[in-house]
């Protein structure tokens, strides 16, 4: 039995059990199913053609959580628009709705908080303060979904939390968000981010083969990453890059790598053969961004016009590379932010 007995957390065959415990027919669990991950329902009395009694009964076995928005910034720049929402225990979490031409994509948090500890990263800053269940996870989203009245097509994990560190309720919120009863959202138009927890690349790679899949890579040599992430003192870059072909091979899919160009630590010419040479040959994509420096760290952002060189050493060496384009500048908050902000003018934590 699955460690989540939260109504939201449940997949349809989970349902189906719960739905004949409650003494009703099978087929409730599909409709129930509909209400909670297609109509969007945020009271489990809005299912309006269930039984009262049916309900009553599921409640009493499967709380009903979710996220309930606490507060919201909307960009004036791009529609851009920063959520944070609190949790039924009261942590919070914060997402992101990014507005395409192509449609509405969503950036997630996977953990209240996170453990690994990345230099220049807000959201690791006070820790991990727990998992996310599937439900939280998916409740980023149909929140959103709800409060735009638009639907969202995209969804991305990239917000606090490492997902790898959170991996089987990464893995069901996966499942649930493409269950063609739910949102129906398409696999590729699923990625996951990760530093690098390479068991679980493997791992992902078998069970997920069309989610997208983001490594957080940061440097080109093993000396650099372990001053920037602390992950690269459990993993060294040759097993993560073997992981990184084995998706690539296995899955046939191109790979992306983020790469956060931090002022003289990262961005030299050094840097960028090492980063060429060692993505040579992979189907894979480098995603280049400014850092966005936070307070607690004087690490600074590559100056523009040396971002242009370095993307240019790589593409002289036919990388494919793109410079992340920064979204909803004036409500400017790193990932880990707001939540920070939130929990410090709160006092609590
Ligand atoms: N834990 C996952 C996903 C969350 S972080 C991961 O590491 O991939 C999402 C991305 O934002 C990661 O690439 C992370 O390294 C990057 N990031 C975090 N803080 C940043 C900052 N201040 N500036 C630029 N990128 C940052």
């Amino acid at each position: 039995m699955a460690e989540w007995k939260d109504l939201k957390s449940l997949t349809i065959d989970e349902l189906t059990e719960a739905v004949l415990e409650a003494g009703e027919k099978k087929f409730r669990a599909k409709q129930i199913y509909g209400w909670l991950h297609q109509k969007l329902v945020r009271t489990p009395s809005e299912m309006k053609n269930v039984p009262k009694a049916c309900v009553e009964h599921l409640q009493e076995t499967h709380p009903f959580y979710g996220v309930t928005e606490v507060e919201r910034y909307v960009s004036q720049i791009d529609g851009t628009m920063k959520f944070l929402f609190m949790l039924h225990d009261g942590n919070m979490v914060e997402s992101v709705l990014m507005r395409y031409k192509h449609g509405n994509s969503v950036c997630i948090s996977s953990q209240a908080g996170c453990r690994m500890g990345c230099r220049f990263c807000a959201s690791t800053l006070l820790g991990l303060a727990r998992n996310l269940t599937p439900a939280e996870m998916l409740d980023q989203i149909y929140a959103i979904q709800n409060a735009i009245g638009e639907r969202i097509s995209n969804v991305v994990v990239m917000g606090t939390g490492e997902p790898f560190d959170n991996y089987d309720a990464l893995s069901r919120m996966i499942t649930l968000l493409c269950d063609p009863n739910g949102l129906n959202i398409g696999h590729r138009n699923i990625t996951v981010s990760t530093c690098g927890l390479v068991p679980r690349i493997y791992q992902f790679a078998k069970e997920h083969p069309q989610v997208t899949l983001a490594i957080s890579l940061h440097a080109s040599n093993n000396e650099t990453r372990k001053e920037l992430m602390p992950i690269a003192n459990r993993y060294s870059l040759t097993e993560l890059m073997d992981a990184a072909k084995f998706y690539v091979d296995e899955t046939r899919r191109r790979i992306t790598f983020e790469y956060s160009l931090v002022k003289g630590v990262n961005d030299g010419k050094k840097q960028a053969e090492e980063l060429a040479q060692l993505v040579h040959g992979l189907n894979c994509h480098i995603n280049l961004i400014p850092v966005n420096p936070i307070k607690e760290r004087d690490y600074e952002q590559t100056d523009t016009s040396h971002i242009a060189a370095f993307r240019r050493m790589l593409e002289d060496r036919h990388i494919q590379v793109t410079v992340r384009r920064e979204m909803g500048r004036d409500i400017s908050a790193a990932c880990g932010q707001l939540r920070k902000g939130y929990t410090e003018r709160s006092g609590k934590e």
